[in-house]
């Protein structure tokens, strides 16, 4: 037997069965960023691999061990030498390369917003996929703290608009800027030298390379010695701990439920100051946010732009979905054809056909499953569309010159004349 194909491991088809959820929350989306002046981008799936190394950062758990390569079949190695191409794991990096490659003259703030594909190879499990999509957005040029309340506040928005609001959670951190970050990292490397022997081996290396990244380790033991770990709060600048306060407030003038978590730092290298996460009540013990997000004023500059303060987030559109159908949340349905026709024999398909151009002409929706014989077929399939109307052509029909009107909610029918279509249609219309 030939192979059978199934999707690559962890990636999951979209199908018309979910496609309803994706629609309203593409809606919602594009609704709501259109309502706050963000613009749509989209930039390329496929990136340097060096963009991810130098933004991300080499140590992170998504650069290290969850990027795919991309290469062309018949590369030769030089070729390979000279770039590594892969695909991309996030997409902020994205948006910055392409801000500094085609944006950055431009009068800023520039508010973008993105709904797209994004690639890592993780252990699949509920929620966690190999090939998700992520909507997000990003304030590019704007340093005061009310553009990071203002995102946190467009993300809510969405998130009401699906349905979600009452049981979110925002948690809410700042980790410094550069001028203090080193202070932060003092105090913490000196706290856990303390405990070191309780930290799994990748955290003694975190000792070294970043000490931040102990803080959202999974394992228990880690978990448990950051637990009493000096907080970030503590030693920030005057500078960070006025712009926080600043955030803060921002939320409570929005009306904006928000928790302080001290040990929120985010896997990426690039953030600086404000991150936060939003959760579902539910998952408050699980590491699943629905999304998250932060300010990275030093990216645009670390990549060879010209210095410009920034702050992002991104959600995840899969687990989202999840989310919704956990908790019932009714999105409705996609719309239905108006007629479906139904045709006997080859020249009632034949008309069947002219009718068909005639309800397109007229803007009325329809559908027909022409290759089966038939009636009682064709009338299931009428039933399955969820049609409101069927028109039928039998032999008889094609004699009288007619077309039989069924309304398939109440079943009951009429005939049609074909002279007079133009104006009988209007009952279906
Ligand atoms: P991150 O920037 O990694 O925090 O990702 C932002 C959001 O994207 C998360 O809160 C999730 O909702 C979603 N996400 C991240 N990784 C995955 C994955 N492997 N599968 C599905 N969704 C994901």
């Amino acid at each position: 037997m030939d192979k059978v194909f199934s999707a690559p491991r962890g990636m999951k088809d979209v199908l018309p069965d979910e496609e309803i959820y994706w629609r309203n929350l593409y809606r919602a989306v594009e609704k709501k960023c259109e309502g706050f002046n963000f613009k749509k981008i989209e930039p390329t799936i496929v990136e340097n691999k060096e963009l991810f190394d130098r933004s991300v950062g080499k140590e992170t758990d998504i650069v290290n061990k969850e990027m795919y390569e991309v290469k062309r079949f018949t590369e030769s190695s030089e070729e390979r030498a000279s770039e590594t191409l892969c695909l991309r794991p996030e997409i902020t990096a994205g948006v910055v390369r392409t801000f500094i490659e085609n944006m950055q003259s431009e009068a800023l703030p520039i508010k973008l917003w993105y709904f797209s594909p994004m690639f890592r190879a993780e252990r699949p499990q509920a929620g966690r996929l190999r090939q998700f999509y992520q909507f997000g957005f990003e304030i590019l040029g704007d340093e005061t703290p009310m553009a990071d309340a203002l995102l946190i506040y467009l993300s809510t928005q969405i998130l009401e608009k699906l349905g979600l609001k009452k049981s979110l959670i925002v948690e809410i951190n700042s980790i410094g800027c550069e001028s203090c970050r080193p202070k932060i990292s003092k105090n913490l490397i000196k706290y856990l030298q303390k405990y070191r022997k309780n930290l799994c081996p990748t955290c003694q290396d975190r000792l070294k390379t970043n000490p931040m990244r102990v803080y959202d380790c999974k394992v228990l033991t880690c978990q448990q010695v950051i637990l009493e770990a000096p907080q970030t709060m503590d030693s920030l600048c005057g500078g960070c701990q006025t712009d926080f306060r600043k955030v803060l407030e921002g939320l409570e003038d929005l009306e904006i439920k928000y928790d302080l978590n001290p040990r929120l730092v985010r896997g990426l290298d690039y953030y600086t100051k404000t991150v936060f996460e939003i959760k579902d009540e539910e998952d408050l013990n699980r590491q699943s946010a629905l999304g998250g997000g932060g300010r990275y004023d030093n990216l645009v500059e670390f990549l060879g732009g010209v210095k410009t303060p920034a702050v992002g987030a991104a959600f995840g559109v899969e687990r989202l979905i999840l989310k919704m159908k956990e908790k019932n949340i009714n999105v409705g349905e996609l719309p239905k054809p108006k007629v479906f026709v139904v045709a006997i024999g080859e020249k009632a398909k034949k008309n069947a056909i002219t009718l068909i151009k005639f309800l397109v002409e007229k803007n009325i929706s329809q559908d027909s499953a022409l290759g089966r014989e038939s009636l009682k077929s064709q009338l299931k399939m009428a039933d399955k569309s969820g049609a409101k109307y069927a028109m039928i052509i039998g032999q008889k029909e094609i004699l009288d010159g007619t077309i039989i009107l069924r309304n398939l909610e109440v079943g009951r029918q009429e005939t049609l004349d074909w002279k007079k279509l133009e104006k009988q249609i209007k009952k279906v219309a």
